[in-house]
């Protein structure tokens, strides 16, 4: 889930004691890609705000691919010119409103999908709208077309919540299910609402993921708890220039300090 704004570009890695080298990468959030009129959470930008922040991307020299592609990318010492692309949730509009304009400006993702909801809505968020969720064969047709996909949970609870049973059922169970969905190993996680503390990344790590999505995880951060930048319907080109620019000062590494 999204949080406010303002809070996601505010971590220091001055405090982390073992910076990785080169800057942060820089992760965009999205959620769902449609009609944004009635959409309390802010987790909605229309297809034609997507298309302009692809473009913007483009125009920079910029860009998006999947969080997997990102972090291989980096390990070989490139991909200082990508960004990666999110999508949690697994919203059936992926598929029809976002997946097309990602062909059309030739960018990867990763879409975070919940196997214990296949078919279902967002019925965990209790004031918005409910939005379909994929289907199985949805989640494969986007693996098909060349969409990463990682594990949101099962269900889509709060990891730091849940007991120990529910903790290990979200986490290992849900990347069993979805390997077996899509015929591929999966390498991605997403924690739900970006809760997270040192109890829910050692179990991601422990399930063989080999990296997860966060939002702002401050001292946890790594490549089981990666901050993203939430990327919504009210960032313009300026916004999107402002938040690049903000993320490269703020998370610039610390080395030589
Ligand atoms: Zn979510």
């Amino acid at each position: 889930m999204a949080t406010s704004v303002d809070s996601l570009d505010s971590f220091d890695t001055g405090r982390l004691p073992a910076a990785p080298p080169g800057p942060v990468p820089w992760v965009a959030m999205y959620h769902s890609v449609g009609d944004c009129s009635d959409d309390p959470y802010r987790i909605t930008a229309t297809p034609e705000r997507l298309e302009e922040q692809l473009a913007w991307l483009r125009r920079r020299g910029l860009r998006g691919v999947s969080v997997a592609d990102l972090l291989a990318a980096r390990a070989r010492g490139d991909g200082r010119h990508l960004v990666g692309l999110t999508f949690d949730d697994g919203y059936a509009d992926f598929v029809t409103d976002a997946l097309p304009l990602l062909r059309r400006w030739d960018c990867g993702a990763t879409l975070f999908v919940l196997p214990g909801r296949l078919g279902g809505d967002n019925a965990w968020d209790p004031l918005g709208p409910r939005k379909p969720l994929l289907t199985a064969a949805g989640i494969r047709y986007a693996a098909a077309e060349g969409v990463e996909i990682g594990s949101h949970g099962l269900t889509h609870v709060d990891l730091t919540r849940a007991d120990d049973l529910a903790l290990k059922a979200e986490v290992a169970e849900s990347r069993e299910r979805l390997a077996e969905l899509t015929g591929t190993r999966i390498d991605g996680f997403c924690y739900p609402y970006g809760t997270v503390d040192a109890r829910a990344v050692r179990a991601v790590r422990e399930a063989g993921y080999a990296y997860a999505c966060a939002i702002d995880p401050g001292p946890l951060t790594g490549p089981h708890a990666l901050p993203r930048v939430h990327i919504g319907q009210n960032d313009t080109a300026w916004r999107l220039r402002l938040k690049h620019r903000l993320h490269r000062l703020r998370r610039r590494p610390v080395e030589g300090r």
